[in-house]
C-alpha cells in the first residue's frame, strides 16, 4: 500500500499524495548553452520524462531559464549548490522548482531568501542530501555516511525550512550504496510525510547502474515508499535514464497504460529464433506508440508444449511450434495456428483490439 505524503505541486504536474509516480532526469549540457539544453529536454520529453532538471551555476544559465521554460512542454527544477543567488534569480525567471541543499547554501538569512522567493513564486524546494553532503558533526557522530546520518542530516535541513514557515517541499537522500539508500529512506518515510525523491546517486555505467537503480527504488516503491524517481546513469544517451525508470515502474506496477511484453528464457525445446521474435513485437509495439485503456500483459514463448500454458494469465501471446506459431489468448480462451511469417502482425492486431477494452 502507498504511503500518503503530502501534495506538492510542480508546473501543471503534482508530486506526492495519490499523483502518479513522476519520473525525472537531468540534463548534461552548461545551461548557458541554450540550444543544447533544450534539445536535451525535448528528448527527454520525448522518451517520457515527466521532469527535468538543468544546473543553474552561473548568471547565463539564469538567463536561459526564462527562454528554456518557453520551449519546455514539462516542467524544470533548477539545480543550485553554493550561491542562493542562482535559486533566487531562477525562481524569479520562472523555474518550477529549487533544488538546493540549505546546509550548503550559506548563513539562514540567504536560505531565507531562497524561501521567499519560492513562496513568492508559489513553487516547492527539494531538498537533497547525498553521502557527499551530509553535515561533518553528524558524519562524525554516524561515523560516516551512514543510513541514519543521511537521514539527520535531511530532516535538520527540512527543520531549517519548517522554521521559515515553507513546507512546500520534496526530500531526496541517496547514496552510491544501495543497502544506505534504502534505509535512509525508510527512516526519512517514517519521520515525515513529505513526498519523496528516489534515487540511487552515482550508479555508474548503465549495466551495473540500472540493476543498482532497480534494486535500489524498486525495493522502496514495493514497500509503498516513493513519489517520483530518477535513475542516475553515466551515458551519452539520456534517455536511457527515462526508459530504465518507466521499466521500473512497469515492474513494479506502477506504470499506467502500459504493455509488459514476457518472453521465456527458451531451452531445449525451443524451435524458433525467439530474440528476433520478442524483439519485434516490442519493436512494434514502440513504434506503434500503442497506449492501451487498461495495462496489458503480452507473451513471447519458444514452444508449443508449456508456453501457452506457462503463460496463461498474459493477455494474449504467440508461441513457437515448427513450422506454425500458436496464436492464443488469456486462460486458454482461444488457440490459432498461424504462419510464422505471419505471427508478429497478427499479434498486433489483437494487442490493438485489446487496447481498446476497458478494464
Ligand atoms: S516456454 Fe517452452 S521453450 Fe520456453 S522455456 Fe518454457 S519449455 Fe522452454
Amino acid at each position: 500500500m502507498r504511503k500518503m505524503t503530502k501534495k506538492v505541486r510542480i508546473g501543471d504536474r503534482a508530486i506526492g499524495g495519490d499523483s502518479p509516480i513522476l519520473i525525472q532526469s537531468m540534463t548534461c549540457t552548461p545551461t548557458s548553452d541554450f540550444e543544447g539544453t533544450l534539445g536535451q529536454i525535448l528528448e527527454l520529453e520525448k522518451a517520457g520524462c515527466d521532469i527535468a532538471r538543468v544546473t543553474v551555476n552561473n548568471m547565463d544559465a539564469v538567463r536561459n531559464v526564462y527562454r528554456l521554460k518557453e520551449n519546455s512542454h514539462i516542467p524544470l527544477v533548477a539545480d543550485v549548490h553554493f550561491d542562493y543567488r542562482f535559486a533566487v534569480e531562477a525562481a524569479h525567471a520562472g523555474i518550477d522548482k529549487i533544488r538546493i541543499n540549505p546546509g550548503n547554501i550559506g548563513n539562514k538569512n540567504n536560505v531565507k531568501k531562497v524561501v521567499d522567493a519560492c513562496r513568492e513564486k508559489n513553487i516547492p524546494i527539494r531538498i537533497g542530501v547525498n553521502s557527499g553532503s551530509v553535515e561533518r558533526n553528524i558524519l562524525f557522530e554516524c561515523k560516516g555516511p551512514t543510513a541514519q546520518a543521511l537521514y539527520l542530516s535531511a530532516m535538520a535541513e527540512v527543520r531549517i525550512l519548517e522554521e521559515l514557515d515553507f513546507n512546500d517541499i520534496v526530500i531526496s537522500v541517496k547514496s552510491s550504496d544501495v543497502h544506505t539508500m534504502i534505509e535512509a529512506n525508510r527512516l526519512i518515510s517514517q519521520a515525515c510525510d513529505y513526498p519523496l525523491h528516489l534515487g540511487v546517486t552515482e550508479a555508474g555505467l548503465p549495466e551495473s547502474g540500472i540493476v543498482k537503480s532497480a534494486i535500489g527504488i524498486g525495493s522502496l516503491l514495493t514497500d509503498g515508499i516513493g513519489d517520483t524517481i530518477r535513475v542516475s546513469l553515466t551515458t551519452r544517451d539520456l534517455k536511457q535514464e527515462v526508459i530504465a525508470a518507466k521499466k521500473i515502474l512497469a515492474a513494479c506496477n506502477l506504470l499506467e497504460h502500459h504493455i509488459d511484453v514476457i518472453s521465456c528464457p527458451t531451452c531445449g525445446r525451443t524451435q524458433v529464433d525467439l530474440v528476433s521474435l520478442a524483439s519485434k513485437v516490442e519493436e512494434e509495439i514502440e513504434k506503434r506508440q500503442i497506449r492501451p485503456k487498461r495495462n496489458l500483459k503480452v507473451a513471447v514463448m519458444g514452444c508449443v508444449v508449456n508456453g501457452p500454458g506457462e503463460a496463461t494469465w498474459a493477455d494474449v501471446g504467440i508461441a513457437g511450434g515448427t513450422k506454425d506459431v500458436l496464436l492464443f489468448t488469456h486462460e486458454g480462451a482461444s488457440f490459432k495456428k498461424i504462419p510464422e511469417e505471419n505471427a508478429v502482425e497478427r499479434l498486433m492486431e489483437e494487442i490493438v483490439r485489446l487496447s481498446e477494452e476497458e478494464s
